[in-house]
This record gives structure tokens, C-alpha cells and sequence, in this order.
């Protein structure tokens, strides 16, 4: 089988999807990598690594994606990309399905198979695979160093001669992946941590990282199947509102992470909870794509506001960090490609969860229910 490792041209990714040692392991299982010149440049990788570890450096896009039998990226496919595939082709990688729905179809339509790493189910067989765990993790780290480094105060307690520093509080909204790992790096930097989440499984997770969970109790169920979070009704959601205003008020950095698949980000901090906040206070909205959690948040923005709150919403995170970001997704992609080709071909069983939920497209066909209700509603509307 030969994989392609491509050289992305979204603005501002500098992430590899594989890495030379991962790419080195690959080519002792008589896997055959060719990469796009330059491919890990912008993640400190050579095209010498690459060479080193047993790949093939090929210049142009269009060869190598010719002679490829997949095609594995990071960031999702651009429309200029799409004439460079033929038919038969596979393509892995975050391709964003929610949010390109009309470019899913198109690779449908030209019989392009894809597997997109978004739609990986969160179960404990898949986790080596979950990029969007992988890549959450950095971001939460990411989020706590932007937290800590706006914020006119220092994070930890301090006893010095010039007398005590108070520890700074930090509030985290939404305790999946990025969101603990926030709390964990708030933790190691010194500040006091509290967190809310409607899953009420997360509470041990947030108190072994030795910070404090807000609790509430639902009376509803808020996770699905997948082990991602259902949109609560709108009852709970007035519940959780007051509870989070009180720690929003007190809290020095507020970190919000919450997300229900597939949906607008829920909104949890509003306009009003703002204006009771402590002057200097920051808050870092990790949602910005998915609309924020907050209400004012514009994702890729500082915004500031009154009274004296820096809002940030930054966007791929994970780019920013891209040798581990790589490295972390070069794991996911190479188990994933064990895992779809066993003796040199692909095994498309659709009765294993893992292949049913992550393949998109094949063989001429759109697969993913999601994608094509969004597509039905957008037929819909103009109709
Ligand atoms: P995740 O699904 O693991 O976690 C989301 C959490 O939000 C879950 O624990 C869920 O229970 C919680 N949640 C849902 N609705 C809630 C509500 N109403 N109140 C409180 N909690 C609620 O997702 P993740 O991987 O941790 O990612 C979190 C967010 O960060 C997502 O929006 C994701 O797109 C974003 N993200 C941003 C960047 C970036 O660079 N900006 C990078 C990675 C992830």
C-alpha cells in the first residue's frame, strides 16, 4: 500500500500528518511512504528525516497523490485540492464533514473513499485513533498558558518577602478532553481549579486532578451512546446558568470547553454574567468555531470588555504546539491504517463500529446519515 503524506496549505497549519519515526515503523511493515516536499517543515521535520526514515520525497502535489493508494492529511480538504483525486482513491484525515457537506458529496460523487478522524467513536478500542482527544489535549494545555499569561496576577500562592500572593481561581466549563487537561495545567501552575460539566461522570476526573467539581443534579440522561454530551433541555440549561454565573463572578480565568457534537456550541456565559466579573479577569473561549460559549466571543479574536475583561477565542491550537500536535496524530493515523488494511487491502467491514462510523464515502456512495441530513435541510431552505 502506498500512503501519501501531504504538505498542508490551510492558513496557519503547521501540523505533519505523520511523522519520520512514525513513517520509520510504517516502512519496516512494508508499508510504502511517499511525502510532499516540505511536508514537515512548519513541524520541524526535513525532507532528509523523511528520507532517513525510509520515505520517498516527491515535489508536486498531483504525482503524489496520483501515485498514492491513500492519501493521509491533518486539516480538511480545500475545493482547489479536489481535482488532484481520482476515483478509487482513499482519503483520512479531519475533513470536517459537519461543516463541508457539499465537498463530502462532491468526493462521493468522484468515488474518492474517506474516513474522517471527527466521526471516530469514544470508545476505549478506538482510543489510540481519537484525534480529536489527542489534539483536545494540547488545546486545553494551550488554553491554560493563554489564561495564565493574559491575566495581570500571578497563578500560583506566593510567600515572599514582599508579602503573600493569593493563588489565582480558575472556573473550567466543559470537562471532556481539553477541558481536563486545562485543569490539570492550571493545576501544575498553582492556581485553584473549579469545573462544571452536566456529565456528572467527570467528577471523580476533576477531583483526582485535585480541583473541585461544581455539581448539579440533572434529571435527565446527558450522554449518548458514543460517550459524547446530549444537548440538555432548556430547564437544565437555566439550572446550570445560575450556577455558572456564581463561579463566572468570582473566578480570575474562566476556560470554556463545552461542545455537543455536531451543534452549536451551548451558550453558558452571557453578556450579563461578564459584567459581574473582577476587572483584569480573562476568559479563554475554546469554542469559537462551533459559535463560543460565551456570548460575545468572535473565534480567532481578543476582544476586550467592561468592566477591564480580556476575552480570548483562539483557533487550531493544536497547530501551535506542532511537534507534539504531529507526533500525537501520527500515532492515530498509523493505527488506523493497521486497522483498515490487513494483507495489503482495505477491510471494509461496515458491521465494526469503529470502520461503520468513520467512513464517509465509498465506493461512489455517501455513507454518513449526519452529512446527509445537513445536506437535505440546506436543499430545504432554498426550496
Ligand atoms: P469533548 O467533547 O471531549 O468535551 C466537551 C465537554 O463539554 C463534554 O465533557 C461535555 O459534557 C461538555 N458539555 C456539553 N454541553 C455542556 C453544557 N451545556 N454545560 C457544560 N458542559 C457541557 O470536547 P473536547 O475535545 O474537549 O473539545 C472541547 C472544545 O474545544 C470543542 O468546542 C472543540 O472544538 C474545541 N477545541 C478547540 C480547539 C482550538 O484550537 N480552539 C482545539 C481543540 C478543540
Amino acid at each position: 500500500m502506498k500512503v501519501a503524506v501531504t504538505k498542508e496549505i490551510e492558513v496557519g497549519e503547521n501540523r505533519v500528518a505523520l511523522i519520520p519515526d512514525v513513517v520509520s515503523r510504517l516502512v519496516k511493515q512494508s508499508w510504502e511512504i511517499h511525502v510532499e516536499a516540505g511536508a514537515g517543515e512548519a513541524a520541524f521535520f526535513s525532507d532528509r528525516d523523511y528520507e532517513q526514515a525510509g520515505a520517498t520525497i516527491v515535489n508536486d502535489k498531483a504525482t503524489l497523490w496520483q501515485n498514492a493508494d491513500i492519501i493521509v492529511k491533518v486539516s480538511s480538504l480545500k475545493e482547489e485540492e479536489l481535482p488532484l483525486l481520482e476515483s478509487g482513491k482513499s482519503l483520512v484525515g479531519l475533513l470536517d464533514p459537519l461543516g463541508q457537506p457539499e465537498l463530502i458529496q462532491q468526493l462521493a460523487d468522484k468515488g474518492i473513499n474517506t474516513f474522517s478522524l471527527e466521526l471516530m467513536p469514544r470508545t476505549s478500542r478506538a482510543q489510540s485513533m481519537d484525534a480529536l482527544s489527542s489534539q483536545g489535549n494540547i488545546a486545553g494545555y494551550k488554553a491554560a498558558l493563554l489564561g495564565a499569561s493574559a491575566l495581570p496576577k500571578f497563578f500560583p500562592m506566593l510567600t515572599t518577602a514582599a508579602g503573600t500572593i493569593r493563588p489565582a481561581t480558575v472556573f473550567v466549563i466543559g470537562v471532556g478532553v481539553a477541558g481536563l487537561q486545562a485543569i490539570a495545567t492550571a493545576r501544575r501552575l498553582g492556581a485553584l481549579v473549579e469545573a462544571f460539566d452536566i456529565r456528572p461522570e467527570v467528577k471523580e476526573q476533576v477531583q483526582s486532578l485535585g480541583a473541585e467539581f461544581v455539581e448539579m443534579e440533572l434529571q435527565e440522561d446527558t450522554t449518548t451512546k458514543d460517550g459524547y454530551a446530549k444537548e440538555v433541555s432548556q430547564d437544565s440549561k437555566q439550572q446550570s446558568q445560575q450556577l455558572i454565573a456564581q463561579h463566572v463572578a468570582t473566578a480570575d480565568v474562566v476556560i470554556t470547553t463545552a461542545q455537543v457534537q455536531g451543534k452549536r456550541a451551548p451558550l453558558l456565559v452571557t453578556n450579563d454574567m461578564i459584567k459581574e466579573m473582577k476587572p483584569g479577569s480573562v476568559i479563554v473561549d475554546l469554542a469559537g468555531e462551533q459559535g463560543g460559549n460565551c456570548e460575545p466571543t468572535e473565534a480567532g479574536k481578543d476582544i476586550q470588555l467592561d468592566p477591564g475583561i480580556t476575552l480570548i477565542s483562539p483557533i487550531n491550537l493544536p497547530s501551535s504546539l506542532p511537534v507534539h500536535a504531529s507526533q500525537m496524530y501520527s500515532k492515530n493515523i498509523s493505527t488506523l491504517l493497521q486497522y483498515l488494511v490487513k494483507e495489503e487491502q482495505m477491510q471494509m467491514d461496515f458491521e465494526d463500529d469503529i470502520i461503520d462510523s468513520i467512513c464517509l464515502t465509498y465506493n461512489g456512495e455517501l455513507r454518513n446519515q449526519r452529512v446527509k441530513d445537513i445536506l437535505a435541510s440546506k436543499t430545504e431552505s432554498k426550496v
